[in-house]
């Protein structure tokens, strides 16, 4: 389209014509739609003919939302489903399928370190953990003839770790795997991972996209540029039933629909067939928390510099994690990949034992106790327990997830407020 960010996160997939000319996107909560007459149907069913047919599949107010992102991540489509561990299990099942190796470091949340190391074996998906993304030597000496992807998060949480997708996707494509990243930390208006060559982007609509702790949602968005004919992924080479021509042909998605290959895939195999679709209601809260997505991560991001700055001369505080903040290892890579800053996800140890960090959780008046991030209010957690609880302790540990971590997210609140209260509640915990 060509228009700035934040006007694309405005207008981006929605058009008022044919929509009865309502400014705002409408809340299409129809199971079904008429399929008009038996030639329309059969076209519509063949996906020979764009449009709706059953919400478990498509549905237009959620066909907004995935049409918005894809523009706003720079992908040639998307398909929005009804959580952020949906579209991670499901991009990750899409590339490993039948028989297929996932590299991926140890520090990812922890329902996708469970899923990598313990579920998806169940279904003959198996992952080579690395506890460094960023070790090039390390991720290509675990690429064998099975690997079918690298999966790490942009900016992993809590430790704020950032990955250095460039060099990692060179590696990838020159092995013929691809990258699939988890960019729900810093959203696609503090990084657009397309740009520096990751193939598939998935995100926790959860967070900070839709911005207002208030709906569960996740999206796939699909670079378009992988070739998944190249030997490795039979699963798109392979001729279905599903996608058979109006004559009874059977076709494969790589030849029905090319470089859009894995995002068919996404939606005619595993939406149709698991079923975790998005609710139009919850595409529309997602709707309306983008229109407002870099005002409130630029605050958010200020402010989160702020307490992470602050937080470094707080008395009881032994490390703050804030990946961009003084002349740390990922300074570089912060300035690379982070113009705008690494989001508003903060992390810091403090001194004593879990009785401390349970009376800084107990003692905060402002923050949340909350197993979530990305919300308009300000979210405290101890990873430990609640968020990485999954996670065998050593790769926890190699995470940075140890007993005195405590994680924020920040929120809208004023600044001077918030630390006000972090202040209040490390002193009265000692
Ligand atoms: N990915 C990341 C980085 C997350 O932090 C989370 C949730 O905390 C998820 C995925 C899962 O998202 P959801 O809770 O929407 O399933």
């Amino acid at each position: 389209m060509g228009y700035d960010f934040s006007t694309q996160a405005i207008h981006a997939g929605y058009d008022r014509k044919g929509n009865a000319d309502a400014s705002s996107v409408p809340i299409y909560a129809s199971a079904a739609f008429d399929l008009e007459d038996s030639g329309r149907g059969q076209a519509l069913a063949a996906g020979v003919e764009p449009g709706f047919e059953y919400s478990r599949v498509a549905n237009p107010t959620v066909d907004a939302l995935e049409r918005r992102i894809a523009a706003l991540e720079g992908g040639i489509g998307a398909v929005a489903v009804s959580s952020g561990m949906a579209a991670v299990s499901f991009a990750l099942m899409c590339a490993g399928e039948g028989g297929g190796r996932i590299i991926a470091p140890t520090n990812l949340y922890g329902a996708s370190v469970d899923a990598l190391g313990d579920f998806l074996p169940q279904f003959g998906i198996h992952a080579d953990f690395v506890h460094d993304i960023n070790d090039l030597a390390e991720v290509e000496s675990l690429i064998g003839p099975d690997t079918r992807a690298i999966f790490a998060e942009t900016v992993a949480n809590p430790s704020t770790a950032i990955t250095d997708i460039e060099p990692l996707a060179a590696l990838a494509h020159r092995h013929g795997i691809a990258l699939i990243v988890d960019n729900t930390v810093p959203t696609p208006y503090l990084l657009r991972p397309i740009e520096f060559g990751a193939d598939i982007v998935v995100h926790s609509t959860t967070k900070g996209i839709t911005g207002h702790g208030n709906a569960i949602g996740g999206i796939i968005v699909d670079a378009g540029r992988f070739d998944w004919t190249n030997g490795r992924f039979a699963q798109f080479t392979r001729p279905e039933q599903v996608i058979a021509d109006l004559d009874g042909n059977r076709r494969s998605f790589a030849g029905a629909f090319g470089e859009q290959a894995f995002i068919k895939r996404i939606r005619i195999k595993y939406l149709r067939t698991f079923g975790a679709v998005q609710s139009p209601f919850n595409a529309y809260l997602s709707l309306i928390g983008l229109e407002t997505l870099p005002e409130r991560v630029s605050r958010q991001v200020a402010t989160a510099t702020l307490i992470a700055e602050r937080l470094t001369h707080t008395p009881h505080v032994v490390k703050v994690n804030y990946s961009g903040l003084g002349d740390t290892p990922q300074y570089a890579l912060a300035a690379k990949y982070f113009p705008r800053g690494v989001g508003q996800i903060l992390s810091f140890l403090v001194d004593g034992d879990r009785e401390n960090v349970r009376r800084i959780l107990d003692g905060t008046k402002l923050f949340s106790y909350v197993p979530n991030i990305g919300d308009a209010r300000s979210l405290i957690v101890d990873p430990v327990n609640i968020t990485h609880r999954e996670v065998p302790t050593d790769y926890r540990i190699a995470a940075g997830v140890t007993d005195n971590l405590i994680r924020l997210s920040i929120g809208l609140e004023d600044a001077g407020d918030l630390i006000a209260d972090l202040e209040q509640a490390i002193a009265g915990a000692y």
